[in-house]
């Protein structure tokens, strides 16, 4: 394949974000090169939500995000809604499914939604070239200059769409903070995201024993609350109440565990000293036992309920809905979905991803610090800004 002509675009990054960008603007006529150093494309797709791809949500706003600038995100996601992919995915038939909080999942698998992205990009005669590093970029006249192991590429429109740090097994790379830092654009400091978290020690050992065990709990930490399940693993902690927490977490702080979310512990309490019932009993119905054994050995249940005192009581429900835990660390960019903080999103327009300091030259998807929470919302983030993208490099002539 020859690739020495100039191309109109150059995408570099062929995941969620720059397959659709490179659709958006095939589709518009331009000739669209995308480069991948991965031997396929989209790799996060297909292993994502547990190879189901939680794909977008019903629900998105701009609080479902982290960003510095908590506005950023609205401008591309309003003139992209989740109701716009669902349309496109239905259009090609996607059987998929509702899960709570408004999560959409493939049904069958993942590859069926990439095999959508690849039809789109084929219709839209975008063509690529995988296996493929880049050496160095360069701004020249009239666009850019890419020096590729398959040789030196020039385009007039440069979108550097190579995502973040987490997942480096799926040859996740800092290429696109590299080019950002090297046109002048401010990278702030990144942290795993969307991740387990670590524990040292006895809590270590502690939590190691319940591992594979699963609770509802509403988790809280740095004035956020997650209700959602928790699993104990061999590391720490993790599942979706967990994950969520961890992009809010900061080392040194605690994070407040409520094991019984949906009552009303005190009052419950309060009840049971009434009836002089059995504490143990109540808990009971809301625990596995292994977690009840491990729970009234370390925080054994008030003795003679009947004649607890208020202050008691309410200690105990204090230790119930408000258990401390200090995560020693992360489990890491090996381990985390996602990775917070980027390219700092006051260097380019919400509107069209452009840099401000180099015309010609976009980023989009999670290069930028643009994180989502966890329920399908990285993903409307990578299409939305893709197509933002897209869209403003096709009318911009
Ligand atoms: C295990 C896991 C599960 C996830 N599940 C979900 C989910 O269910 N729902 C959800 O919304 N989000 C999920 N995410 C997050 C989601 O995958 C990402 O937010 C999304 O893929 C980001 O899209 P992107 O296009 O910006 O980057 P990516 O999809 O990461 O694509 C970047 C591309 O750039 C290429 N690249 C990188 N460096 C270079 C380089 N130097 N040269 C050439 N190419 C390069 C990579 O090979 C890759 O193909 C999950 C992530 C992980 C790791």
């Amino acid at each position: 394949m020859n690739l020495t002509q100039k191309w109109d675009v150059i995408i570099i990054g062929a995941g969620a974000a720059g397959l659709m960008c490179a659709a958006t603007v095939g589709y518009q006529g331009l000739a669209v090169l995308v480069i991948d150093h991965a031997p396929k494309a989209a790799a996060k797709i297909r292993i994502s939500g547990g190879g189901k791809c939680n794909f977008t949500n019903l629900d998105v706003t701009a609080k479902n995000f982290i960003c510095q600038n908590p506005h950023f995100v609205k401008s591309a996601l309003s003139r992209y809604p989740s109701s716009a992919f669902i349309e496109m995915v239905e259009r090609h038939g996607l059987h998929y499914e509702q899960r709570e909080l408004g999560k959409l999942f493939c049904k069958q698998g993942a590859s069926d939604l990439i095999q959508i992205l690849r039809a789109e990009c084929t219709w839209a005669q975008v063509t690529f070239s995988l296996k493929t590093e880049v050496n160095k970029v360069q701004a020249v006249a009239g666009g850019f200059q890419v020096d590729t192991s398959v040789g030196a590429l020039s385009c007039s429109k440069l979108v550097i769409a190579t995502g973040a740090l987490s997942f480096p097994k799926l040859k996740a790379s800092g290429f696109g903070y590299a080019i950002a830092e090297q046109f002048g654009l401010k990278v702030l400091p990144t942290r795993p995201g969307l991740v387990p978290l670590n524990f040292e020690g006895k809590w270590h050992e502690r939590i190691a024993e319940l591992s594979g065990l699963s609770l509802d709990v509403a988790v809280s930490v740095g004035g956020k609350c997650f209700h959602e399940a928790m699993l104990f693993t061999h590391q720490g902690l993790s599942g979706p109440s967990i994950l969520q927490a961890s992009n809010y977490w900061r080392e040194g702080e605690p994070i407040q565990i409520n094991l019984l979310p949906n009552s009303n512990v005190l009052d419950d309490l309060k009840q049971l000293r009434k009836q002089a019932s059995s504490l143990n009993r109540w808990l009971g119905q809301f625990w596995p036992k292994r977690f009840m054994q491990f729970w009234l050995t370390l925080y054994p249940a008030p003795e003679d309920i009947a004649n607890a005192s208020d202050e008691t009581l309410e200690a105990y429900a204090r230790q119930l809905t408000e258990w401390s835990l200090y995560p020693s660390e992360t489990a890491g960019y090996d381990k985390a979905e996602v990775t917070l903080g980027g390219v700092d999103t006051d260097e380019v327009s919400s509107k069209t991803l452009e840099a401000k300091k180099q015309h010609g030259l976009y980023f989009i998807g999670e290069v930028l610090d643009v994180t989502g929470q966890l329920g399908g919302y990285n993903f409307q983030w990578a299409w939305a800004s893709g197509v933002a993208c897209g869209t403003a490099i096709a009318s911009s002539g």
